[in-house]
C-alpha cells in the first residue's frame, strides 16, 4: 500500500519547501566525484523500472527516493495512475524525474537495451535465479554501467513481480528483511537499492567488486537475449528435445545457465549459428523420414 495517504494535495506550493524553505536543486548541480550527482556515469546508465504500479504515490515517492540519491531514470510499465496529483506530492519536488519519467506497455520495452537487469523480490518464488544483496547489487551495477545501461526493476505493490518477469532479470535481488514479515513499500525497497549505489559510487566500489575479465565484444542486450532464447526454445522443439516433456522447467534452467553467464553478442551469435544448423539437420532428418529428401551418403 501507499504510505503517506494523509498527505495533502497542495499543488499551489512546492512541497520540498517544508524542510529548509529552499527549492531543491535543479538537476544540473556541480557534478562531482564525491558526490555523485545525476550526471555520474553510473546515474546515466541506470534506470529504476515499476511493473505496474498501482498506488500514484508510491511513483512519487520512488521519484523522491532516486533523485535524493542522484538518480534521475523512471520507467513506468502500465502504472494504474500517471500523471496524477498524489504522485506530484509525494515526489516532494522531484518533479523532475516525474516529468522525465518514461512510460512503457510491457517490461520487454522497458529493459530491450540494458545489458545487466535486476529484479527486486520480496521472496523467492521458485525461480532459479541468482540472488544479490542490494550491495552486492550495487558493486554488480557499477562494474556495468560506466559503459553500459542498467535496469533495477520493481513489482507492483501487491504481488510484485511475475515469474515470467522475473525470468527476464539476469538475477534477483532480496533485501534481507525479516523472513517473517518480507515486504518492504515499493518506494522503500526503490530507496534501499537507490542508497546502496550511491554508497559504492561514494566509495568508488567498482574497484573492490570482482574483477571482470575485459571482453572485447559487447554484452548482449536483454532484447537479444530474448531472441536467443525464443531461438533456443524453438530449436529444442524441433530437435524433439523434451519428447513429449514439459519444455517449461528445462527452459527455465536454461535461461539461469546462459543469464549467469553474461554473454556477450558474439557468443550470442555462434550459439545462434549453433542451432541454425540444428534446425537443418532436423529438417534434413525429417524429409529423410518422409522419404523426401535426398538418400543419406
Ligand atoms: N507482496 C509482494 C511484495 C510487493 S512489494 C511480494 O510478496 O512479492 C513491491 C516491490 O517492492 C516488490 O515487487 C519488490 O520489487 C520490492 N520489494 C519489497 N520488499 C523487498 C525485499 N525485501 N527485497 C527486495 N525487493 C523488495
Amino acid at each position: 500500500m501507499a504510505d503517506n495517504h494523509s498527505v495533502k494535495k497542495d499543488s499551489s506550493k512546492k512541497p520540498h519547501q517544508e524542510v529548509d524553505g529552499s527549492p531543491p536543486s535543479a538537476l544540473s548541480p556541480q557534478p562531482s566525484l564525491s558526490r555523485p550527482s545525476a550526471h555520474s556515469p553510473c546515474s546515466q546508465r541506470t534506470r529504476f523500472v515499476l511493473v505496474r504500479p498501482s498506488h500514484p504515490g508510491n511513483i512519487g515517492a520512488a521519484a523522491r527516493a532516486i533523485r535524493t540519491m542522484g538518480f534521475s531514470r523512471l520507467v513506468l510499465v502500465q502504472p494504474q495512475h500517471f500523471p496524477d496529483s498524489e504522485a506530484t506530492a509525494l515526489a516532494a519536488g522531484a518533479d523532475d524525474v516525474l516529468d522525465r519519467a518514461v512510460v512503457v506497455p510491457d517490461l520487454v520495452s522497458a529493459i530491450a537495451d540494458c545489458e545487466l537487469v535486476l529484479g527486486c523480490t520480496a521472496r523467492r518464488r521458485g525461480v532459479a535465479l541468482a540472488e544479490f544483496t542490494p550491495r552486492a547489487a550495487a558493486a554488480r551495477v557499477l562494474t556495468v554501467a560506466p559503459a553500459a545501461e542498467v535496469a533495477i526493476v520493481f513489482g507492483n505493490e501487491r504481488t510484485g513481480l511475475e515469474n515470467d518477469e522475473l525470468m527476464r532479470c539476469h538475477a534477483a535481488v532480496h533485501i534481507p528483511s525479516d523472513p517473517t514479515f518480507s515486504s518492504l513499500n515499493l518506494a522503500q525497497a526503490v530507496q534501499v537499492l537507490a542508497y546502496e549505489l550511491r554508497m559504492a559510487q561514494l566509495a568508488g566500489s567498482a574497484e573492490a567488486a570482482p574483477a571482470v575479465p575485459a571482453r572485447s565484444d559487447p554484452p548482449a542486450t536483454a532484447e537479444q537475449l530474448e531472441y536467443f532464447f525464443a531461438h533456443l526454445a524453438q530449436t529444442l522443439d524441433d530437435i524433439d528435445f523434451h519428447k513429449g516433456r514439459s519444455p517449461r522447467t528445462i527452459l527455465q534452467r536454461l535461461r539461469r545457465l546462459f543469464l549467469r553467464n553474461e554473454l556477450d553478442q558474439r557468443e550470442v551469435r555462434i550459439l545462434r549459428g549453433i542451432f541454425d544448423d540444428a534446425q537443418r539437420m532436423a529438417r534434413l532428418a525429417a524429409e529423410r523420414r518422409v522419404g523426401l529428401g535426398p538418400p543419406s551418403s
